[in-house]
Parts: C-alpha cells; structure tokens; sequence
C-alpha cells in the first residue's frame, strides 16, 4: 500500500476537514474496491505510467488540471482511473488523512458506481467519514424522493450529483426534486463543475457522458431559481482556468450569500485568488481525493493562510463545519 510523508508545513492547522473527496470507483468500470486493501488491477489499455496529477501537485498547480488537448487528456483519464484503483479504499484514504492530519473528509458518491451506504458503512467503521448520498435516477421519482428522505434519516449530511458522470443536467426536471429537499433543509448541495471528460473516445462508456454538462452556465440557471439554497459548485466552477473569476461575477450579480467554494486542484495563488474573490466565510479545504494527494493540498493551503489564523481556521474548518451541521 502506498505510504505518506507528512509534509513540512508552516503551521499544523488545528482541525481540517476535506469537504470533497471520493471512496470507490466512481467510474463506470466499476471495480469493487472500497473496503478491500488495493489488489492488482490491470492497467488502463494505452496506460503509459505517466500521471499528470503527480506532476500537477508537485508543482504547487500553477496551471490548470484541464487542458485543450486530447492526448492530454487521454493521459489524465488513465491516470485517474488508477488513482481510483490504488486509492479509493478505506485503507488508503485512512493512511493520507492520517498523515495530512485531516479529521473528517465528504464522502460523495456517484450513483450508479458508488453508492451513499458505502459512504455510511465507511462512517460507521472510521467517523472522519462523512457520507452524503445521491439521487438513483434509475429509480422513479417516488422511489428516488423516499430514498433520499431515508438516507438523511440514517445520517447523510449533503447531496451530490455528478452532471457529467450521471448523464444529467443539474437543472433537469430529475434534479428538482432531489434539490428541493436538501435546499429546503438548508443542507449542502454539491454538483460537478467543469468542461472534462471522463472517458477516452474509444471508451464505451464515452457515449452515455455529456461533458457539456459541466458548463457554467447551469448555475447561473441554478442560482436564478434557487438563490438562497446552499450550493457548493465543484472545484470552483471548473478546472480549465478562468471559471472562478466566472463564477464569483454570477455569485456577485445575484447577490448569493450561499455559494461556497472548494479548493480541489488549486495551490497557493489559487487559494489566496478564492479569497479574494469570495470572502473568508465562503472557502472551503478539499482535494477530490483520490486525485490530489492531501499531504500536498494542506501543505499549500497552510501556505496560503499562514498568516491569519482566523481565515485559515475558517478555510480548514468552521465553514464546512458550519454548512455540515458539525460543532464549531
Ligand atoms: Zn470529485
């Protein structure tokens, strides 16, 4: 199993919770994975051994994970689904949040690869796991709406949709409903933020994804409809570049006082750009493990806000405390 080094840091932050991260293939290759230690997967075909999340967090992310470009992004893909493979385990994701120092990580499924009871059955065994659910589309509307009652009953603290991986647009007549339940409850609302593709052409997978899906332009139909709810927008509203300066306009333009950013695939300079841009209450800690690595995320992040505590108290902590439902 892959071992951590705790990084060296300014300061050690107090508490840290990762508000984005994943447990299981959330792919549809679909292995089963999340309660094994990681076992031998074959490689993606085509796999070259290159991972440019490797070479991204090592260079503090001063570009952005996204790039126009195919064979890129084929490598990105492959990378991934590797990290899914090695990773996405609850022994794994033990070992990075003991050496990150991280408390509690947003375990957010995506239906139909994994599932809110994984998330559940993680938090029961490890409680730094925090399970939110996903609406089963498969399901009918009256199913789908009494599951997801259910799911809060037995403890999920936040809903998830993955536009992209799911085939749906998050401002689908599907999604209302779902939205409606954690949006009234004042819960948190997460969804897929981003033009990427998950799947190589030659995947058959490719055809049931629409990467159109990430665009922006959903929340700005999102928060026109539902200005006050809780909205998380994944990675800042995309992670091709330029989306969270987008977005923060839009936040701005409406005037939402809800909307919260995550810091997946961001460094330094993006982080303090978040500030900036959304204010010290609004910012949140993640990394979209597996993909980052934490120990490197942390690392930037007490970087970024070494010099005010207050900021990076509320950047690791109290403001995914405060939108979880966690003591402050
Ligand atoms: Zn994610």
């Amino acid at each position: 199993m892959e071992v951590f080094k705790t990084p060296e840091m300014p300061f050690k932050p107090k508490r840290i919770i990762d508000y984005h991260t994943h447990l299981g293939d959330i792919f549809h290759e679909n292995q089963n994975i999340s309660f094994k230690r990681p076992g031998f997967v074959a490689d993606p075909p085509g796999f070259t051994g290159f991972d440019p999340f490797k070479d991204l967090e090592e260079s503090g992310y001063t570009r952005p994970l996204i790039v126009d470009d195919v064979e890129a992004q084929n490598k990105l893909i492959d990378a991934g689904q590797v990290r899914i493979w090695q990773r996405a385990n609850i022994f794994t994701t033990q070992a990075i949040m003991d050496a990150a120092g991280i408390d509690y990580m947003g375990s957010l499924p995506i239906l139909p690869n994994t599932s809110f009871e994984e998330a559940l059955a993680a938090s029961k065994l490890d409680p730094r796991f925090i399970p939110f659910t996903c609406p089963d589309f498969d399901l009918p509307e009256d199913e789908m709406m009494a599951k997801l009652k259910q799911d809060i009953k037995n403890g999920a603290k936040g809903l998830k949709i993955h536009p992209i991986i799911q085939n749906v647009s998050i401002t689908d007549k599907r999604c209302e409903k779902p939205i409606e339940l954690f949006g009234d409850l004042g819960m948190s609302i997460t969804y897929h933020c981003g033009v990427n593709d998950y799947y190589k052409a030659d995947s058959p997978h490719h055809a049931k994804t629409n990467l159109e899906y990430g665009a922006l332009h959903y929340t700005l139909d999102l928060l026109d409809k539902y200005p006050d709810y809780v909205w998380v927008p994944a990675h800042g509203g995309g992670s091709c570049g330029g989306e969270l300066e987008a977005l923060a306009e839009l936040v701005a333009k409406k005037g939402c006082k809800n909307v919260y950013i995550e810091s997946s695939h961001r460094g330094v300079d993006g982080m303090h750009q978040m500030l900036e841009l959304f204010g010290e209450d609004r910012i949140m800690f993640a990394t979209d493990w597996p993909f980052d690595t934490c120990t490197w995320s942390v690392k930037y992040a007490a970087e970024a806000f070494k010099d005010d505590p207050v900021v990076a108290d509320k950047f690791f902590y109290r403001n995914a405390a405060r939108i979880l439902g966690m003591t402050l």
